[in-house]
């Protein structure tokens, strides 16, 4: 019998390259879609060989033509950081809006089932906590994030139009801060800023005081989350991420403690619109997936470091932002 066949764009990015792995392993046929504009080849350069694995460089913000049968889609191509959304914003608008309105048109075309990437920033800086999937947000359109917390909150519009007008089956995950091997290194969050700044052996920079909270779930938990929601029949939005709450105060502590720096931590003020508080509800994963994460921070930190560590000198050191000044200034 012929393997089931899925296109994952964004397939060179950090969540899509580990949604690639993950659909090699099961069995799947993968079509891996990039632009390669904050993606890297390496996350994917793996699996170049396996016959049931190819790799197209395409703008999905552009028409998507693909041959032959489509099973399913999943569409994970962004910017997913903040300084991004400063550098190209009208890419973030695109990809999110008319990249997901060319991907819904090829589902609706071959009949393939759609899962969306969309994410806790369709939150904003939110007035409840923690959040569950009918607190509606409370979202600046036009601050630094508006281009991508918009966008997302137009992808998540458009994806249950074509469901409910169109008869696509749909699937909308809402992404909590997620951490693990193949982040960039300097793509400016928080997690790969402060290992890069220890193993640079520089001071951490904490933004704000760092009373401000996040919840970070490690990737194969969240990669585990995403499959059970594509496979369920749940056409609502789903959080997935992890519960455990940590200010960044307390994360950059963590990180000295992990590497072993006796770097210092200097603040710097904090980037308008960073939310204060974030931390997922997962009631509905539980319920419908029957998924939580079951990875601790310690573990996951190791493991992330680990391949941190693993990096050449030449990405320690290469400068893909050199913009924070505009980022936090009010
Ligand atoms: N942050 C920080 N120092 C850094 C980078 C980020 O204190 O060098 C803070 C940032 O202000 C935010 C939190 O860490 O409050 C998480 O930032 P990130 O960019 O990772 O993602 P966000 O959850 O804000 O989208």
């Amino acid at each position: 019998m012929d393997k089931k066949k899925v296109l994952i764009t964004g397939a060179a990015g950090f969540l899509g390259s580990h949604l690639c792995d993950r659909f090699v392993k099961e069995g799947f046929h993968v079509i891996a879609m990039d632009n390669l504009i904050t993606g890297d080849i390496r996350n994917i350069e793996h699996l170049m060989n396996d016959a049931d694995f190819e790799f197209i460089n395409h703008d999905v913000s552009n028409y998507v033509d693909i041959k032959g049968d489509l099973d399913y889609i999943l569409h994970f191509a962004s910017p997913a950081s903040p300084i991004d959304y400063l550098k190209i914003p009208i890419q973030t608008l695109k990809v999110g809006s008319l990249g997901t309105h060319n991907l819904l048109g090829l589902a609706k075309h071959k009949g393939a089932r759609i899962l969306i990437a969309s994410t806790s920033e369709v939150y904003g800086d939110p007035t409840v906590h923690p959040q569950p999937e009918e607190y509606y947000g409370n979202v600046n359109p036009i601050g630094p994030r508006g281009v991508y917390d918009e966008a997302k909150r137009f992808q998540e519009a458009i994806t249950m139009a074509y469901h409910t007008f169109h008869g696509v089956e749909t699937r909308i995950v809402r992404i909590f801060n997620t951490y693990g091997p193949r982040m960039r290194l300097n793509d400016g969050r928080v997690l790969p800023a402060f290992i890069g700044q220890a193993l640079r052996g520089e001071d951490l920079t904490v933004f704000g005081d760092g009373s401000q909270t996040r919840s970070f779930c490690y990737v194969d938990d969240l990669i585990e989350g995403i499959y059970r929601l594509l496979f369920s029949d749940y056409v609502y939005p789903v959080n997935i991420g992890n519960p455990n709450e940590i200010t960044i105060l307390q994360f950059a502590e963590e990180i000295i403690k992990l590497t072993g720096t006796d770097q210092k931590i200097i603040f710097k003020p904090l980037p308008k619109d960073d939310p204060m508080q974030r931390q997922p509800k997962i009631d509905r994963a539980k319920e419908i997936l029957d998924w939580e994460p079951k990875v601790s921070r310690e573990e996951g930190l190791k493991i992330t470091y680990e391949y941190f560590k693993s990096l050449t000198k030449e990405d320690l050191y290469k400068k893909e932002h050199n913009n924070f000044e505009a980022y936090i200034k009010k």
